[in-house]
C-alpha cells in the first residue's frame, strides 16, 4: 500500500509505503530485505527529515516499560508520546526535564531531534535527560548507547535525525514538581534592544520565550512579549481535561496575507495591555498554546508552510536585527515567531542548539519565499550560525556543511555501520548524508 506523506508543514509530500512497527523481531526482518527509508512516528517535524519512499511508522510501538515513581525514572518504548508520559507522571509529581512546544512528539522524535525547550539556556536539551536507549542497526543488531556505551552511536543518534538506526526504548530521567501550574509573568518590549535586554535581565528564569511581530518595521523592528515561567509550588498536581478543538478545513491562501497577519500581531500585542502580567496557569497552555487547536497547521492552505529556525552567537544582535528587517521588508508573513536564548552546546555531533539566540519563523510556501530564505541563509551563514534540522525543508549542503562541523564524522560513521544503505530521508539526500 502506498500513500501520501508529509511532515507538519504539509510540505513537501511524497509518496511512502509504511511499515508499522509492533515487534522488534519484524523491524530486523524488514530491515534485512533491502530496506531503504527512515523512521516516522508523529510527524511533527516540520519539512522532509521523516520522508521518504519507505518508513518505519513507529507510533503503535508505544507501550510503557516501567515508572519508578520514587526516583523519577521512566523506561518507554519509541513510540510513547509526551502527552501520554505527562498524564501518567504530573499526578505522581513529576514533570518532563525538558519538552517542546507541542506534546505530541514521541520519545524517538525526541531523541532523533535532540529537541530544545524554552529552558535550555539553565537546563540543556532533551538528550542530556537519557539514560540510555537500545538502537536497532542495520544489520538487524540491537545496541545499548548511554554517554557510557557505545558513546559514538550515542553522540550520532542523539539529534541524527534517525540515520543511525531505529531507536526502540530508553530511560529518561525526569524532574520533580509540587505543582502542574506554571507561576507565568509576561512583559512587553517595544523592541529588539528592549528584548534582549529583558532575556539577561530575567537570565535566572527556568523557562523563557518570547513571540515577536516579524511585521513591526523602524524603530519597532523586535516588538515582542516575553514570557517567563517557573514550576509552582500551589494548584495541586492534577488538571482537568482540555478541550481541544480541530481545525475542520483547510483555509485559502487569502487569509494569510501580511494584512491579516499584522492585525493579528497587533491585537494579540495590545491585548497584554498592561507592560507587566503576572499568573498561574496550568502547564498546559504555557507549554503548548498551539496544542489546543488540533491540525492548526491546516491554516496555512494547500501549498502547505515551512517553519525556519535559526541560531546565531549573542554577540550578533545587529544581524538579528538586520534579519527581522529582511523578513519585514519582504512583506512575507511570519504568524508564528519565537525567539529563545539557548545556552552551551552538548557533545551531540548534529544537535542543533548552541550559545546564543534561536528565532523559529512560520513561512506560508508562497513564489518568492525560496528566494527570501536564501537571502537569510546568507545573513545567518555570516553570523556563524545554523538551521535547525527538524524543522527543515530546503537547507543546502553548504549551509549544513557550514553549520554542523561534524558532518564528516557523522557520514563516516554511517558508512562504518551500514546505515548509508539502509537508512536515508528526503532531507538526508538533499544534504549529501
Ligand atoms: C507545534 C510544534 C512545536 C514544536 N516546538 C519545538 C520546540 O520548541 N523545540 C524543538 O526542539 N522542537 C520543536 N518541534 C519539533 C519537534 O519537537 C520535532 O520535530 C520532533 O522530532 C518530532 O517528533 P515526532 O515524534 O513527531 O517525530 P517525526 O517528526 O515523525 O520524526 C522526526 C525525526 O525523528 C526520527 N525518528 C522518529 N522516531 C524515531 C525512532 N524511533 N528511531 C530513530 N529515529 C526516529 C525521524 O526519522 C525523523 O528524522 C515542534 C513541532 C511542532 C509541530
Amino acid at each position: 500500500m502506498t500513500i501520501d506523506l508529509s511532515g507538519w508543514g504539509r510540505f513537501p509530500v511524497v509518496q511512502t509505503t509504511p511499515f508499522i512497527l509492533k515487534e522488534s523481531h519484524s523491524l530486523a526482518n524488514k530491515i534485512a530485505r533491502k530496506f531503504r527509508g527512515i523512521a516516522y512516528a508523529m510527524g511533527r517535524s516540520y519539512g522532509d527529515s521523516a520522508l521518504a519512499s519507505e518508513t518505519i511508522w513507529t507510533s503503535a510501538y508505544d507501550h510503557f516499560l516501567d515508572f519508578d515513581a520514587t526516583q523519577g525514572l521512566l523506561r518507554v518504548q519509541a513510540g510513547v508520546t509526551l502527552k501520554a508520559m505527562l498524564e501518567l507522571i504530573v499526578p505522581k509529581g513529576w514533570f518532563l526535564p525538558v519538552t517542546p512546544g507541542t506534546q505530541f512528539v514521541t520519545f524517538g522524535g525526541a531523541i532523533a531531534s535532540d529537541i530544545h525547550g524554552k529552558n535550555h539556556h539553565k537546563e540543556g536539551s532533551f538528550c542530556d535527560y537519557v539514560n540510555w536507549y537500545r538502537l536497532m542497526l542495520p544489520s538487524g543488531d540491537i545496541v545499548r548507547c548511554s554517554p557510557a556505551e557505545h558513546v559514538e552511536l550515542f553522540r550520532a543518534t542523539n539529534g541524527g535525525m534517525g540515520l543511525t538506526g531505529v531507536i526502540l526504548d530508553g530511560e529518561l530521567r525526569l524532574k520533580p514538581i509540587q505543582s502542574a501550574f506554571i507561576e507565568m509573568l509576561t512583559i512587553k518590549a517595544k523592541d529588539l534592544d528592549e528584548i534582549l535586554a529583558l532575556f539577561d535581565e530575567y537570565i535566572g528564569y527556568t523557562y523563557s520565550v518570547a513571540w515577536i511581530d516579524t511585521l513591526a518595521r523602524g524603530k519597532n523592528v523586535g516588538r515582542s512579549i516575553l514570557m517567563l515561567g517557573e514550576h509552582g509550588a500551589e494548584g495541586g498536581l492534577r488538571l482537568p481535561e482540555p478541550k481541544e478543538k480541530s481545525l475542520p478545513m483547510e483555509f485559502p491562501d487569502f487569509v494569510l496575507n501580511p494584512l491579516s497577519v499584522g492585525l493579528f500581531n497587533a491585537l494579540y500585542y495590545n491585548k497584554n495591555i498592561r507592560k507587566r502580567t503576572q499568573s498561574r496557569v496550568p502547564y498546559r497552555p504555557f507549554f503548548y498554546p498551539l496544542d489546543a487547536v488540533l491540525h492548526w497547521n491546516k491554516m496555512y492552505g494547500r501549498r502547505g508552510f515551512t517553519q525556519y529556525q535559526f541560531v546565531i552567537p549573542k554577540s550578533e544582535r545587529e544581524s538579528l536585527k538586520k534579519i527581522l528587517e529582511e523578513i519585514a521588508k519582504a512583506k512575507s508573513a511570519s504568524f508564528l515567531a519565537v525567539l529563545k536564548l539557548f545556552g552551551k552546546e552538548n557533545e551531540n555531533w548534529l544537535s542543533f542548539p548552541k550559545e546564543g539566540y534561536t528565532l523559529a519563523l512560520d513561512f506560508p510556501i508562497r513564489d518568492g519565499l525560496f528566494e527570501l530564505l536564501k537571502r537569510l541563509d546568507k545573513l545567518v551563514l555570516d553570523a556563524g550560525g545554523r538551521l535547525y534540522l527538524t524543522k527543515d525543508a530546503q537547507m543546502s549542503q553548504t549551509m549544513f556543511r557550514a553549520g554542523y562541523p561534524n558532518w564528516q564524522k557523522f557520514i563516516e560513521l554511517r558508512r562504518h555501520i551500514g546505515a548509508d544503505k539502509v537508512f536515508a530521508s528526503l532531507q538526508s539526500e538533499r544534504l549529501g548524508l
